[in-house]
């Protein structure tokens, strides 16, 4: 058995439920529909019991939507459900997303209570002005204080940041990046907006009403996070990710390695055995098809070996660290080079790739085309 096929030891759950939708978002989710929140319950048991037994994990993730949306009673009948089918093993990380809008100290007891032990926060922006245009639920001036809340029960924050967003200068993101570093969490996230398709900001941006941020100055921001959060002790251990020595998203990292995982809830993806399925994307149809005994899965895909072996390539060189190259051969049976074949040279080359104590990793440069350097390789 490789390491490929084991048994999932973490396991996701999504949660579909906000208040609104935030006109940049396309995550599977139902806005403005709590009427939903009892069915969706109801269909999460029922979907678990595929399980047919408890699994240990040494990962639990709940993300969204928003799993802090649900109203304390029902965010507690969800953590006893999880924990009934996913029991953590000793020292288990056990992570919920949270938005500081609505999270008060009865929704942060359930989890504390729960065994919640991190807690990653969708704080986005300090400017108000930001928020605003992002269509978030909270105030800049909020944050601080929700921190603090959290903090009590449970120490392991990480802040979640979004740069490049319409009307951002890179003063606004130096700034925003110093008030989330002056509240010491554990973890910052920093993502580039994306306009998606189907999102209120896509039709916005083709209809002229939204420009897109410079390419240079989104560029200058990414290079300003990857400068300051390590001066500030953070290692940058993903594109997007950088943690205080020991507090990585130690499930992220499941994915990021190719390891297996369970998923459940609408939308959520698993991947064990070579495997990977996707379930209904609509919450409703997911719903619908789990409380009438129907398969919830939408996609299934058996991946080739070496269909695996690429798409670990793209995840593994999301790492800082890279691709170990002893490990992927053991892992998937393929020799990276021979894999990559002139491809990886010329990323050499120019540059975007480098080579170090037998990893190969993205370069600096690289990081900023990881998209066009990953391309080449699936
Ligand atoms: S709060 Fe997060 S998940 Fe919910 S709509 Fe906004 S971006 Fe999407």
């Amino acid at each position: 058995m490789t390491p490929l096929d084991a048994l999932p030891r973490s396991a996701y759950i999504h949660v579909p439920f906000c208040a609104h939708r935030c006109g940049y978002c396309d995550f599977t989710l139902v806005a403005g529909r709590d009427d939903l929140i009892d069915a969706y319950l109801e269909a999460l048991a029922i979907e678990l019991t595929k399980l047919e037994r408890p699994c240990e994990v040494d990962t639990l993730f709940f993300g969204g939507g928003t799993p802090t949306h649900l109203p304390a009673p029902e965010l507690e009948r969800l953590m006893t459900l999880a924990r009934r089918w996913f029991p953590p093993a000793p020292g288990a990380e056990i992570c919920v997303e949270a938005n500081p809008a609505g999270l008060d100290d009865v929704k942060i007891a359930v989890l504390a209570q729960a065994g919640v032990n991190r807690v990653s926060l969708g704080v986005q922006s300090f400017d108000d002005a930001v928020l605003k245009l992002l269509e978030r639920d909270h105030r800049g001036a909020e944050v601080p204080a929700v921190v603090e809340r959290v903090r009590r029960r449970i120490p392991n924050i990480g802040l979640d940041l979004i740069f490049g967003v319409p009307g951002q200068s890179f003063g606004l993101w130096r700034d925003t990046l110093a008030q989330a570093i002056a509240l010491r969490p554990t973890h910052v996230s920093t993502y580039g907006l994306t306009f998606e398709k189907g999102t209120a900001f896509q039709s916005r941006l083709n209809k002229g009403l939204l420009q897109r941020c410079d390419e240079e100055v989104e560029q200058q921001m990414y290079a300003l996070a990857m400068d300051e959060l390590p001066q500030a002790g953070f290692e940058q251990y993903e594109l997007s990710n950088f943690a205080r020595p020991g507090f990585r998203s130690r499930h992220n990292e499941v994915y990021w390695a190719g390891r297996p995982f369970f998923g459940f809830g609408p939308g959520a993806a698993r991947y064990a055995a070579g495997r990977r399925e996707l379930n209904h994307r609509s919450v409703t149809t997911w719903i619908n098809r789990v409380l009438a005994g129907q398969s919830p899965i939408a996609e299934s895909e058996e991946l080739s070996a070496e269909g695996s072996a690429r798409e670990l390539v793209m995840l593994n060189l999301r790492r800082g660290e890279g691709i170990h190259l002893a490990q992927f051969r053991e892992q998937t049976g393929f020799d990276f080079r021979q894999l990559a074949g002139e491809a990886l040279p010329r990323h050499l080359r120019q540059g975007l790739l480098e080579e170090c104590d037998g990893h190969i990793r993205l370069a600096r440069e690289g990081r900023f085309l990881a998209d066009t350097v990953f391309a080449e390789y699936v």
